[in-house]
């Protein structure tokens, strides 16, 4: 299996190239020059292997370069027992007659990103070891809240990395940021920036694509590389769990193989939808993925009309992990769903750095709508549905996947279709304390501090806290910079001369 760019279609690399740099010289992202197929036999076969098992052998249709050892090594040591608080990993939940809840937020850090960057470290030190021995890795990081934790939590301390993460100061929880803030290890760094998560990945991506910077580090014996959904190394542990999920929803007696699925989920930077697209083009069955967004509706208005409007106004929500109005990984889809002709996606990608606006054409927008639907909702929407899936099922919800199961409601309500239906829960709902107990009651939060809310919100539903987050409010926060956009740069050459 070789790996091409989204930008540069002659470009033929092999998966621990395409991992260890991260990202494409040409500033396209890497992608499978063809998506391996899996069988309904296959998929027979896998629903009695456990996930590790499961994660093995897709691991293994993708990263051919990889030897069977490294990929034991790799997938063993990051969901190896007690990482994960469940044995399955990545559990189903029912919730009614026809919704199954994928719950993806077992691991170390309580969010979804722990799928993928629990494995990536692995990933990425063995890919380098092979494609660029001796050097030392640097990971930046631009994060709307849950990326930055669960990098550190999954690189601090792993040999030959350093780990540097940037946050919009305003635009995360506080359980977040004191989770970020706090961070142990000794190869780590945290700085919190002035503007929100677009800033963020913007200087970034600026710093990465620096030839001077990148000059200054090879000096140093160090290489950039990213742990953003823009490298396949994080990309390719989420098809994982859609296969998984399916395999889990026949186990369960929900459906019996070869009946179709619908997959929704709560979308941002478009990794985790783009993930289920690939286990759908892999054999999957999947009906319709449905992607829902919060009141920053870019992907909404784009996946109904083929145009691509960032020119609006960005909105902070309760839902701060989807608080994103461009997101990278669409740029994979669309290459994808235009044969893998690079030249209307460098067309379309410079449309929207000048003008913030592109349309797709005629062809991938019918792609686009014979696979995806899309819906938003805002944060009144988003809790009183939380309120109300917590009344009628007991199930407490986070804010993302509130926006999730809200978007899902409409959906049915609108097509009256009952496929059996996964939807993508993305955070555990102590991590975001405070929206929750809010919705679903908003007498009690009031003057309460973060820690009061987790106690208030576990009186109030009997839910558990995770002891990870539990366990914050005894710890002394270890970085306190903020600095602005511009200074980015300058931070991370000090952090990187410093030691
Ligand atoms: C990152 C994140 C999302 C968005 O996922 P993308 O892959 O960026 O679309 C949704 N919910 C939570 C809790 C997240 O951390």
């Amino acid at each position: 299996m070789l790996y091409t760019s989204t930008r540069d279609n002659s470009i033929r690399v092999e998966s621990s190239v395409a991992i260890a740099h991260g990202i494409s010289s040409d500033g396209g992202l890497f992608v499978p020059v063809e998506i391996p197929k899996i069988s309904m036999d296959d998929i027979s076969r896998l629903v009695n292997y456990s996930y590790i098992e499961r994660a093995k052998y897709i691991l293994s249709l993708y990263l051919t370069d990889f030897t069977e050892q490294e990929l034991d090594y790799c997938v063993n040591g990051a969901y190896a027992e007690g990482k994960f608080s469940d044995k399955k990993v990545a559990p189903l939940h029912t919730l009614d007659d026809h919704t199954e809840i994928l719950e993806l937020w077992k691991g170390p850090t309580c969010a979804f990103k722990d799928m993928a960057l629990q494995l990536l470290p692995y990933l990425l030190t063995t890919a380098s070891a092979k494609s660029v021995p001796g050097k030392e890795i640097v990971i930046l990081v631009a994060t709307s809240g849950d990326t930055g934790k669960a990098a550190l939590e999954g690189f601090k301390d792993v040999p030959n990395t350093r780990i540097l993460v940037f946050y919009p100061d305003n635009g995360v929880s506080p359980m977040q940021k004191l989770q970020m803030t706090t961070q142990e290890g000794k190869n780590v760094g945290v700085c919190a920036i002035e503007g929100n998560f677009d800033d963020a990945q913007n200087g970034v991506k600026k710093i990465f694509t620096d030839k001077k910077v990148a000059e200054k580090l090879d000096s140093m014996g160090m290489m950039f590389s990213s742990a953003n959904s823009i490298n396949w190394g994080r990309l390719v542990p989420q098809i994982v769990y859609y296969v998984s999920a399916y395999c889990e929803m026949i186990e369960k007696g929900r459906i019996k193989a070869g009946d179709e699925i619908n997959i929704v989920v709560p979308t941002g930077n478009f990794g985790n939808i783009l993930a289920a697209y690939y286990a759908k083009e892999m054999g999957i069955p999947v009906k319709k993925l449905i992607c829902a967004s919060n009141a920053n509706d870019v992907l909404t208005d784009f996946l109904k009309t083929g145009i691509y409007n960032k020119n609006r106004d960005f909105y902070t929500t309760i839902s701060p992990s989807m608080d994103i109005l461009i997101s990278s990984n669409l740029e994979r889809l669309l290459f994808i769903l235009n044969d893998m002709e690079d030249k209307d996606i460098k067309d379309w990608m410079k449309e929207l750095s000048e003008t913030g606006r592109y349309q797709v054409s005629e062809k991938v927008y019918d792609r686009i709508r014979e696979n995806f639907e899309a819906g938003s909702c805002d944060d009144k929407g988003t809790k009183a549905t939380i309120a109300k899936v917590f009344e009628k099922t007991n199930y407490l919800c986070d804010t993302h996947t509130g926006v999730a199961v809200a978007v899902y409601d409409d959906y049915v309500s609108v097509t009256a279709d009952i496929t059996p239906t996964v939807i993508a829960s993305t955070a555990n709902p102590f991590k975001f304390s405070a929206s929750v107990l809010d919705a679903v009651n908003p007498d009690m939060s009031k003057d309460m501090d973060e820690f009061d809310m987790v106690l208030g919100l576990h009186v109030e539903t009997g839910a558990e806290c995770p002891p990870q987050l539990a366990n914050l409010k005894d710890k002394k926060p270890r970085f306190t910079e903020c600095c602005k956009k511009e200074d980015m740069e300058s931070v991370v050459l000090s952090m990187l001369n410093n030691k």
